[in-house]
């Protein structure tokens, strides 16, 4: 009770003064009181990190045994996640302590503002955070939390007018699935982080052996008949251009439902690209997408479908011969067909993706970049890519911040210089549309234009002619 010997030091003269008198037994009190709020100020002192005002390791402990000691393991999940950030030292080095300062309490206020009140954040030491997340519903859940304190965290962090992309790594144990003490979660998050880290992967959940891992095949397995049998279908969600009102591109999103529960795309496609599986998959989408722009050109609309591409196909040097083959067997130009690409491919073998990139091209089809402004990417990489436009991620056409509305112009007007159009994703309502409008870019696509919908939606959307019936 380190709080104890420092408050008593203080408290000396306080203590001395007090005369036992008929009074005295109200002064006794006052300065108990005193006493107590003293001991109250130096134990939260004790628990909070002075730098960022999140709570420190010992906090988090706290929080965590409190947590487990009301938790029953029928009932109640609860998941500690352990961040460490990417690039921190880059900032540290390059820029010096000051702004690495101002990078961490970013981070500790966006780490605070994603999560809810009941659950804790708190700064573990250097870059490395930590979260207890409580009232969890299913083990499930803790992936879809991590990646979006991932996203927040990975959103570009101003610096003097800059945009700087910090990205983390997060690793994830669940009570009771992968532990049931503390230091048990604990450990197994942090050995779970440095895992994601290694692999790049960003996000991890501990794998609790063959548990988990027969799950994970079982689930594999499902996922390849899925794609073999019917199981995989496409939706579809329009863009429209900012000028004419016109939809000007339509993206081709995919769905599956396990047993009748849809499963959330970052979670089958991450499993396809871990498994192998992400190649029939991609071809399997292709196909399915590009039977839709069939449809509708036989209709007369000649709007192209895209499609998004796994990073691990971008430096895959069969993909343009495929994509080659698919449009062919179907007569259609190459302009009837938009790759979207994030920069996780460029990062990984660069020289591969652009010579991909360009064979893609080769073919009339548009390649451009998906998630911008989530991420790594940066203006001073993209130069020399040979793209035709950027899609802008939503984390960054909602930052409503005065660093965030500046880094949104900055982008579009450079996107724009070096002959990029533009796609704002994530419009959810007329404020948004308005402001990506007044600031230039080409297009817009998100819930307030159009939910991703099924084929027969879209058709209409559209205005194809509706098939008659016999
Ligand atoms: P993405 O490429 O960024 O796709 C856009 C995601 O944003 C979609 O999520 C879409 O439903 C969602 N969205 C659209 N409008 C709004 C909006 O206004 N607000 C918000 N909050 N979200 C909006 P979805 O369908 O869950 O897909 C998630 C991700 O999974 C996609 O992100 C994409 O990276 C991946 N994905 C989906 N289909 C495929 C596929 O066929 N192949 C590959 N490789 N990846 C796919
Ligand atoms: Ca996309
Ligand atoms: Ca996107």
């Amino acid at each position: 009770m380190i709080e104890w010997s420092t408050a008593g030091a203080s408290l000396v003269p306080l203590w001395a003064g007090i005369v036992i008198t008929a009074g005295g037994i109200v002064l006794l009190a006052a300065a108990l009181l005193v006493l107590r709020r003293q001991q109250a100020t130096l134990r939260r002192a004790a628990r909070l990190d002075h730098l960022t005002g999140l709570g420190n390791r010992k906090a988090l402990e706290e929080a965590l045994h409190a947590a487990l000691e009301d938790a029953q393991p029928q009932r109640d999940r609860i998941a500690v996640l352990v961040l460490d950030l990417d690039k921190f030292k880059e900032v540290n080095d390059t820029l010096g302590h000051e702004k690495g300062d101002v990078v961490l309490c970013e981070v500790a206020r966006r780490l605070h503002a994603n999560i809810f009140e009941y659950d804790t954040a708190a700064r573990l030491g250097g870059d490395e955070f930590a979260v207890v997340l409580r009232n969890l519903r299913a083990a499930d859940d803790v992936a879809a939390v991590a990646h979006r304190l991932r996203e927040a965290v990975a959103r570009p962090i101003d610096i003097d007018g800059v945009p700087h992309f910090i990205g983390a790594s997060i690793g994830a144990a669940v009570f009771p699935e992968h532990g049931t003490t503390a230091a048990v979660l604990m450990r197994d998050a942090d050995a779970t982080m440095y895992r994601a880290k290694r692999d790049r992967e960003g996000v991890r959940v501990y794998d609790a052996g063959t548990t988990a891992g027969a799950s994970a095949l079982g689930m594999a397995a499902d996922l390849l008949s899925a794609i073999d049998g019917g199981g995989i279908r496409m939706a579809f969600q329009p863009q429209r251009s900012l000028s004419t009102g016109a939809v000007v591109g339509v993206e081709a999103l995919a769905r599956w439902e396990r047993s009748e529960a849809p499963v959330s795309p970052l979670e089958f496609i991450a499993l396809a690209e871990e498994t192998g599986l992400i190649r029939s998959l991609t071809a399997l989408t292709l196909r399915l997408s590009l039977d839709e722009v069939c449809t509708w050109r036989s209709s007369g609309v000649a709007v192209p479908v895209s499609v998004n591409i796994s990073a691990r196909l971008v430096t895959d040097r069969s993909l343009p011969l495929e994509v080659a083959a698919l449009l062919a067997a179907r007569e259609l130009p190459g302009e009837s067909l938009v790759l979207e690409i994030t920069e996780t491919a460029l990062i990984t073998n660069r020289d591969r993706a652009v010579e991909v990139v360009h064979g893609l091209r080769a073919l009339g089809v548009r390649v451009e970049l998906d998630d911008f402004g989530n991420g790594y990417a940066s203006f001073g990489a993209l130069r020399d890519l040979p793209l035709d436009g950027l899609k802008i991620d939503r984390t960054l056409v909602v930052d409503e911040s005065p660093g965030g509305a500046r880094l949104l112009a900055a982008t579009i007007e450079k996107a724009q210089d070096l002959g990029l159009t533009v796609v704002a994703e994530g419009i959810e309502d007329e404020l948004l549309l308005e402001r990506v409008r007044i600031l230039g870019c080409d297009a817009a696509q998100g819930y307030h234009i159009g939910r991703p919908m099924t084929a027969e939606a879209i058709r209409a959307v559209l205005g194809c002619a509706l098939p008659t019936s016999h």
